[in-house]
């Protein structure tokens, strides 16, 4: 069994029975079944399949929102906003999707001409974390249904019943049974799916050591795998910047999602002719944060998304007072029922140190102070990671250093840095490889085949 229980109560939701191994293998033949008739459906039925989706994601909203802030504990206007995000990129896929699957022609030198055509490839296993509970997983599946492929799902244990409540969706929607299936399970019989032949490829959005697992196995079986793991991203504020929304924005990009994103601007660094004045602001506006029952509309800052999860940063600020850095405030549990702890901040810290290179996964920021552009830039890129960034500049030659010197896979100008629905997303170092959202999320999985014409 999987027990959910509710991060700001501490209480038990619901059990669910995991699949044993002649379940899995029922919906390993289900999808192999449901593959063989998807793949060769018009993108007029698919298409059709995903805006219906986006339409019950939209009349659902409350109650999906709802269902995630229960079983993760994100505050409810975040959980809102998600759901409206997955609502819009289901309708973008169905409405823009399928030019992105348009064959490209090649005039032969030897006479003839060549056809790219994009093909789909099977049924693909993604692996899923629970910080996101339905924005990560729709990433995957609307091009996945695009494509014409069909879709296994091992959730994080802890958000079963979104996993649950995903599947029932896309049955509404008019997806045959099979397109999109939740597998209810621990990550115990993963490597034996990923090593299974009905399965083609794998993704996983989550943390090192699970990417590294699964990419591990599917090397072996030589089955293609994306993947988007952690984050440490900078937030550069240089002296240009509006400092009252840089402010602002750097207190929501470190605590959106209770802290728990993998492109939260987690390491704040800051020119030294505005570091005072900004680091005043910063503590003040940081201390401030409105922390409380995540269902209240109010709230900014809920629990941690389990006991495990915060205690897991309680540990990292333990190990940065160790490492010599200043914790400036908060960074404390809050003795109460479930996975509380208060916003904190660190500074002094050394930029070779644990804390320094390892992702704080939790609502506690660290504050840098850089002597000029060069130095800013060491920090950014002083890390194992490599997934996104925010830049505070209105100097274009500024901005061009940072886009080409940057070392990550997104920098967003003068805003809080997220994924867009439209634009391409995913890390490099160790954040992880490919891309998800934009037609090249949409050909990751699948087969641009090469026809021949002489
Ligand atoms: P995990 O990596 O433990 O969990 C993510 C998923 O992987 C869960 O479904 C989990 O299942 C599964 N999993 C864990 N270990 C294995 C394994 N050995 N084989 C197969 N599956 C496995 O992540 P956390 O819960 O610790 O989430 C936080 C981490 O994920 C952070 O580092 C964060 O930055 C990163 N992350 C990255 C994102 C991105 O977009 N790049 C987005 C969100 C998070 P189960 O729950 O059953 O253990």
């Amino acid at each position: 069994m999987i027990t959910t229980t509710n991060p700001a109560t501490g209480e038990t939701i619901a059990e669910y029975e995991t699949l044993d191994q002649n379940g899995i293998d029922r919906k390993l033949e289900t999808a192999t079944r449901t593959y063989r008739d998807w793949r060769t459906t018009s993108l007029d039925q698919r298409t059709k399949v995903l805006a219906k989706l986006g339409d019950l994601y939209e009349a659902n909203q409350e109650e999906l929102a709802r269902l995630a802030v229960t079983e993760m504990g994100k505050p409810i206007t975040q959980a809102r906003a998600e759901v409206g995000k997955c609502a819009n990129l289901l309708h973008h896929f169905a409405e823009n999707g399928p030019p992105m699957l348009e064959s490209r022609f090649w005039e032969l030198s030897d006479g003839g001409k060549a056809e790219g055509r994009w093909l789909p490839l099977g049924p693909v296993l993604a692996v899923m974390p629970w910080n996101f509970p339905y924005w990560q997983v729709i990433r995957f599946l609307a091009p996945t249904i695009l494509a014409g492929n069909v879709g296994l799902l091992k959730h994080a244990s802890i958000v079963q019943g979104v996993a649950k409540r995903m599947e029932e969706l896309v049955l509404d929607a008019g997806g045959p049974e099979g397109l999109f299936q939740n597998l209810c399970v621990s990550s115990d019989p993963i490597n034996d799916v990923i090593a299974d032949p009905r399965v083609v490829a794998a993704t996983l959005t989550g943390s090192e050591g699970a990417g590294s697992a699964v990419a591990a196995q599917a090397g072996k079986y030589l089955k293609k795998v994306v993947l988007e793991l952690g984050g440490s991203d900078p937030f550069i504020v240089m002296p240009s910047a509006d400092m009252d929304q840089a402010v602002k924005d750097a207190v929501t990009a470190r605590i959106q999602n209770n802290g728990q994103s993998c492109i939260c601007g987690k390491r704040t660094i800051v020119h030294a002719d505005i570091y005072d004045d900004f680091a005043d602001r910063f503590v003040a506006a940081l201390k401030d944060v409105k922390l409380g029952d995540p269902m209240d509309d109010d709230t900014e800052l809920g629990p941690l998304s389990s006991e495990g999860q915060r205690d897991t940063v309680l540990d990292q600020v333990a190990k940065a007072k160790d490492e010599g850095c200043t914790l400036v405030f908060g960074g404390e549990k809050i003795d109460r029922p479930g996975a509380w702890m208060t916003a904190g901040l660190l500074t002094d810290v050394p930029l070779a140190s644990e804390t320094g290179t390892d992702e704080i996964f939790g609502p506690v920021g660290q504050l840098y102070r850089a002597k000029d552009i060069d130095e800013a830039t060491t920090i950014a890129n002083a890390i194992p990671y490599g997934l996104g960034s925010a830049v505070w500049t209105t100097d274009e030659t500024e901005q061009e250093h940072f886009a080409n010197k940057i070392e990550a896979g997104m920098t967003t100008f003068n805003a809080v840095n997220g994924s867009k629905i439209e634009a391409p997303f995913g890390g490099i170092k160790r954040s992880g490889h490919g891309r998800e959202l934009s037609e090249f999320g949409l050909h990751e999985f699948m087969n641009l085949k090469t026809l021949v014409h002489p």
